[in-house]
């Protein structure tokens, strides 16, 4: 086993663990080498095993299927033929920067569009920008976002290849949550970037964003955990809810801690099973 294969499953699961909120992880490192295979038959195999498990069946129900105001608006400027980035940064530039379908656009200093992989196979979805957000021009900025890097770095993930958005473009006033008039006006720039980044995996973070992308009433704490669908126009897509980073961090309890957990690894086993 590699040096650089030793570091990077050490930090994987040190900020898991930190995730889960344990401080002081004591290492074994000639353990962890010596129960590790050493030649590339061996490290394949224990690939294969740690893929399958963790890799769990995607059970979507469809009983949720997302509202019809979420869907791709018809008046959003061509996409650039096979090119994801292109097609991203003219809807974007085009549509989204100068855009007045709602009230939030009145108190912005600028929009936030989304940031990361244009072919990422996963992309997080979050309810609207907040101050850091606004000022950095990317979704999930600050201390929430720095939460969030450590719970994609837990997912054996990093921030750069992943694709982060919010609902909303513009920032709510004083960080109030979207309106579902504003969630309406703004979701057809999302059902756009869904449709070309075209990712395996939705995770929708917070119940407010759960609930207008998925059109359900209930709250988070009975949405999360279990996998919905996105109805894009290439097919349904799993999407799974769970709380947002800013929540979390508020209600940093071992309860909530492990059911955010419980909701990565169930993203990350699909993303092992799409592969
Ligand atoms: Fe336009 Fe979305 Fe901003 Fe509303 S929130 S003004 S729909 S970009």
């Amino acid at each position: 086993m590699s040096d650089e294969r030793v570091h990077r499953v050490l930090r994987q699961h040190v900020e898991t663990e930190r995730l889960l909120g344990v401080e002081v992880v004591p290492v074994d490192l000639e353990a962890v080498a010596a129960a590790e295979p050493q030649d590339d038959a061996q490290g394949a195999a224990h690939t294969a095993r740690v893929s399958r498990r963790s890799a769990a069946p995607v059970s979507v129900s469809t009983q949720n299927p997302v509202r019809p105001a979420i869907v791709v608006r018809p008046d959003l400027p061509e996409l650039v033929s096979g090119n994801a980035g292109a097609s991203l940064a003219v809807l974007d530039e085009e549509a989204v920067r100068g855009c007045t379908q709602c009230e939030l656009h009145a108190g912005r200093s600028q929009t936030v569009f989304g940031t990361g992989d244009s072919a990422a196979s996963l992309m997080i979805v979050g309810e609207g920008p907040n101050a850091d957000d606004e000022q950095a021009g990317e979704p999930f900025a600050g201390e929430a976002g720095a939460f969030l890097n450590k719970q994609i770095a837990a997912m054996g993930l990093s921030r750069d290849a992943v694709y982060l958005t919010h609902l909303v473009k513009c920032r709510p006033p004083s960080n109030r949550m979207p309106h579902a008039d504003e969630a309406a006006a703004c979701g057809g720039f999302l059902a756009r970037q869904v449709e070309i980044v075209s990712p395996k995996v939705i995770l929708v973070m917070g119940g407010h964003a759960a609930k207008l992308l998925l059109g359900v009433t209930e709250s988070i704490t009975r949405v999360r955990g279990q996998w919905h669908a996105y109805a894009g126009p290439a097919g349904e897509i799993p999407v799974m809810a769970t709380f947002h980073p800013t929540y979390l961090l508020r209600a940093y309890t071992p309860e909530n801690r492990k059911k955010v957990w419980s909701d990565l690894q169930a993203v990350m086993g699909a993303l092992e099973a799409g592969k």
